[in-house]
């Protein structure tokens, strides 16, 4: 069935955890979903999603840093449902290590996946945003923004993603193009058991510590991030543009 708002949202990272969940609460409201991964078994969990939800979703395999890949994914995308309407930058990776022992390589990976991939998925969507005067935005920034023991590469491309809101907000505003970015906390994902399982931790140990230094009480799971993608894809945002939202279960500070 297509989708009952009219609207299609790609999110990128879209095969797992926080993606995925997005993926399936934008299915949840009627939207048609594109979910781009670089795991083929994206196309698996979106056919489970359209299951679930009656809707359009789909799986495609896509490097967000590959700048021919994702202007070709994004024309696709657009001929097939005839429009991109929201875009999630929500596609990540983690090469956490002390600076004497990170690596160029460890750097630039960091930087692609989050910054570039962010820069050339937004560049693609925009194309087919402009002309429609419509679209929405929303890219995944982190607490470790706020400075991460061990994350140099990690915190500055998510301190980036700060200012790419920002800025591409001033940019695309007058086309009614809402852009905010989200900065969740700990979130309970693949992400954060092999963060736990490269410390040595058992995960649930690991979210157990995580839990007791945060004011609600317990860790995020990747629904607590869906609902306020939902919400900043929603009209009823439509006024609210720039803006970074913790998603932490606290004020934030630095952990
Ligand atoms: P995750 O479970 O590791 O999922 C990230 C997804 O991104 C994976 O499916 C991964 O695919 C995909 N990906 C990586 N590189 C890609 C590329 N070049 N092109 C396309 N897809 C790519 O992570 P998550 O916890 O859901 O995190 C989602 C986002 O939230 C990330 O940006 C992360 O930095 C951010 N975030 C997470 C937390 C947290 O506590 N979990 C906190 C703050 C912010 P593969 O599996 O094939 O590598």
């Amino acid at each position: 069935m297509d989708a009952k708002t009219g609207r299609t949202a790609v999110v990128t990272g879209g095969g797992r955890g926080i993606g995925l969940a997005i993926g399936r609460r934008f299915a949840q409201n009627g939207d048609a979903v594109v979910l781009l991964d670089l795991d083929p078994g994206v196309a698996e969990a979106a056919e489970k999603i359209a299951e679930e939800t009656g809707v359009t979703v789909k799986g495609l395999t896509c490097d967000v840093t590959d700048g021919a890949q994702v202007k070709e994914t994004f024309a696709a995308i657009a001929d097939e449902f005839g429009s991109v309407d929201i875009l999630i930058n929500n596609a990540g990776v983690l090469r956490d290590n002390l600076i004497h022992k990170m690596s160029e390589d460890d750097w630039d990976t960091v930087m692609g996946v989050h910054l570039k991939g962010a820069y050339l998925c937004a560049k693609a969507a925009q194309t087919y945003m402009v002309p429609k005067r419509y679209g929405k935005i929303v890219n995944l920034s982190s607490t470790s923004s706020l400075g991460n023991r061990g994350q140099l590469n990690y915190s500055t491309a998510k301190a980036g993603l700060q200012g790419f809101t920002r800025t591409l907000a001033l940019d695309l505003g007058k086309f009614s193009i809402n852009v905010n970015c989200i900065a969740p906390g700990f979130i309970d994902t693949e992400m954060t058991r092999s963060t736990a399982e490269r410390q040595g931790i058992s995960p649930d140990d690991y979210k157990k510590m995580k839990a007791e230094k945060i004011a609600i009480g317990r860790v995020g799971v990747p629904e607590d991030v869906a609902n306020v993608a939902n919400f900043l894809a929603s009209d009823e945002a439509s006024f609210v543009n720039g803006q970074i939202i913790y998603v932490s279960g606290g004020p934030e500070t630095r952990r």
